[in-house]
């Protein structure tokens, strides 16, 4: 449509169409909407929250999935994909971090079980995927079927070598699997009975892609490296040539075919005990989880690990202010959450009277946390795609989910029916009585006493009485995350292409230079930005 101006006598001076460009260069200084500096300070409505603004659409000049979405979850650490699960014990365990982790994300493993479980939990994840394993777990000749058939229960593989001490650097003497044990009935039989021992070998020094190509072609699981005297080294398992092909964005460090693992901890003396032995398992990232991270408490941790660990990644939290966040960057911090009080299964605003809504705190500590290369995941309050745009848009780097992620096949505990028909699973907050209950009785945990912290940072030891910051309740079924991750994946890209950027880093840049605009929603715009008028409609977010 044309710009029309009308002069005093009703005539109508229309404007060459093709001068439309140059003429809203010229004329209009501004760009349409407003930046997010002005979005943020829009005093009338004081905090904002996700809901509260959109963001204006761009030029579209390329396709959905070119857009890429690489992004910092540490300063050392970049992810393909920012999409980070909540260390609550209803969303991640070993499980979701392994799945999450090969689709390009991560999981950060809760703590609200002993030490040891949890060191489990993460050795799980870094023995999910190889290069050559480098330490394999190794059986001796008197290992018996029952041991191995143990062994496969624990571990989740089965394909062991034999080596005479049963140790590595070890003489070789046979291989088995899983079809070695499975019908055979004589559980106290030795391996060799049923171990194969004309083994196909490759010689320590052979390279990945020489070692996958033996495999290849010799059509076994596993190709056994063993130096001159024949003494095991090292194992290649042809699985892991299979999830290389599937997975092209899993979350690997450069140097490493394994997946990055997280986990989080407290801040009391013995979270040190609890985290040696999850370094000991491997672990890359370690999350200091609390929900006021502003303490003596965190502010020590930190440079106790940075100075013991300095290759173990710390990310500091929950901040929602730049006083806050300040504190913890000049503690050494390789990364902040961000969140107080937006969790779904959240109560702490209501009860403790201290929070922020979620997007003013995501850009101020953002803005602030950028100046020092610092990434910032924005944590709680996610419940649509739209949502993890506006918080990357504010400044984070990835976007924590709880609630999301829980209804999903991969999270820990079972589907059940709810009181209206629906296919449900339980999701509570780490503050809620139940999960503070469980603290207190140690369940699910073989040590409740020495380490059941993963909620202390809403419970004290000292506290006679409960003071809940959370709810317990329960979700809608969301299938796998093998399908829910894509959809989100493939919903931030579209996101992206109508808001004209090709990535991430992108729509931050444009975000801070003013090109990429907002929009403040009224409680009516809100109104019309949703299904209205229907008589009934259903609701499915992809197939
Ligand atoms: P298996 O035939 O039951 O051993 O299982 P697969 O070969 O299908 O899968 C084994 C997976 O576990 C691969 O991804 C390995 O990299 C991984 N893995 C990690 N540590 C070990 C180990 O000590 N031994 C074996 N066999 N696999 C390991
Ligand atoms: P799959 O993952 O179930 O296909 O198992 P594998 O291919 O690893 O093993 C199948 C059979 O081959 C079992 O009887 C194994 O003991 C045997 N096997 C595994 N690795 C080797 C090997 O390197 N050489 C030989 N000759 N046999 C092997
Ligand atoms: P969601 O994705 O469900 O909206 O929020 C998940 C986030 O809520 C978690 O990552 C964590 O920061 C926060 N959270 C988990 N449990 C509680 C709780 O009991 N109380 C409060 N205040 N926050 C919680």
């Amino acid at each position: 449509m044309a710009i029309i101006n009308v002069d005093s006598n009703g005539k109508a001076d229309v404007l060459d169409y093709k001068n439309a460009l140059e003429i809203l260069e010229k004329e209009y200084s501004q760009r349409d909407g407003i930046d997010v500096q002005t979005l943020i300070n829009s005093k009338t409505n004081g905090g904002l929250t996700y809901n509260d603004f959109l963001i204006l659409p761009g030029y579209i000049g390329f396709a959905a999935n070119e857009v890429a979405l690489d992004t910092p979850i540490t300063k050392r650490i970049t992810l393909k994909t920012p999409f980070v699960s909540s260390p609550m014990d209803t969303v991640t365990e070993h499980q979701m971090a392994i799945h999450i982790a090969l689709l390009g994300g991560l999981g950060v493993i809760h703590h609200n079980c002993s030490a040891e479980e949890q060191a489990e939990m993460v050795a799980k994840v870094k023995r999910f995927e190889n290069g050559f394993i480098s330490d394999p777990i190794v059986i001796s000749p008197e290992t018996t079927v029952a041991e191995a058939k143990a062994l496969k229960e624990k571990w989740g593989f089965g394909g062991f070598p034999v080596t005479e001490k049963g140790t590595l650097r070890s003489k070789l003497v046979g291989i088995i699997t899983p079809r070695d044990v499975q019908f055979h009935d004589n559980l106290n039989d030795p391996v060799t009975a049923v171990m194969s021992t004309d083994l196909i070998t490759a010689r320590e020094g052979i390279d990945l892609k020489e070692a996958n190509d033996i495999l290849t072609k010799s059509k076994k699981g596993k190709l056994p490296i063993v130096d001159e005297n024949f003494n095991l080294i090292t194992l290649v398992s042809r699985s892991d040539l299979m999830k290389n092909l599937h997975y092209p964005l899993a979350s690997k460090l450069p140097e490493s075919k394994q997946l990055i693992s997280a986990a989080a901890i407290g801040t009391r003396p013995e979270d040190k005990v609890r985290l040696q032995k999850l370094v000991d398992a491997g672990l890359d990232i370690v999350v200091l989880d609390s929900s006021q991270g502003n303490s003596m408490y965190q502010i020590e941790m930190i440079k106790y690990i940075k100075e013991k660990y300095p290759n173990l990644d710390v990310i500091g939290g929950n901040v929602v202010t730049r006083e806050q966040a300040a504190a913890l960057i000049a503690a050494g911090v390789d990364g902040l959450r961000i969140g107080m009080g937006s969790g779904s299964a959240c109560i702490t605003q209501e009860v403790m009277a201290v929070g922020r809504p979620q997007a003013t705190s995501v850009y101020n500590v953002t803005s602030f946390a950028r100046r020092f290369g610092v990434p910032c995941i924005a944590d709680g309050g996610i419940q649509n795609v739209g949502h993890i745009v506006k918080g990357i848009a504010l400044g984070a780097s990835t976007v924590m989910m709880g609630g999301l992620l829980a209804g999903t096949t991969e999270s820990p505990g079972q589907y059940f029916v709810s009181r209206e028909g629906q296919l449900v699973k339980a999701y509570r907050g780490m503050g809620s009585i139940d999960a503070m209950e469980d603290k207190k009785a140690g369940a699910g945990s073989k040590d409740a006493k020495a380490s059941n912290a993963g909620t202390a940072r809403y419970f004290s030891e000292g506290d006679r009485l409960l003071v809940a910051q959370g709810v317990s309740g329960s979700v809608l079924d969301r299938g796998s995350v093998n399908k829910f991750i894509p959809y989100l994946m493939a919903g931030v890209q579209h996101s992206l292409q109508d808001i004209g950027v090709k990535s991430l880093t992108e729509l931050r840049q444009g975000v801070v230079d003013g090109t990429v605009r907002f929009e403040m929603r009224t409680v009516s715009a809100q109104a019309e930005g949703n299904v209205h008028g229907l008589h009934s409609f259903d609701k499915k977010l992809y197939s």
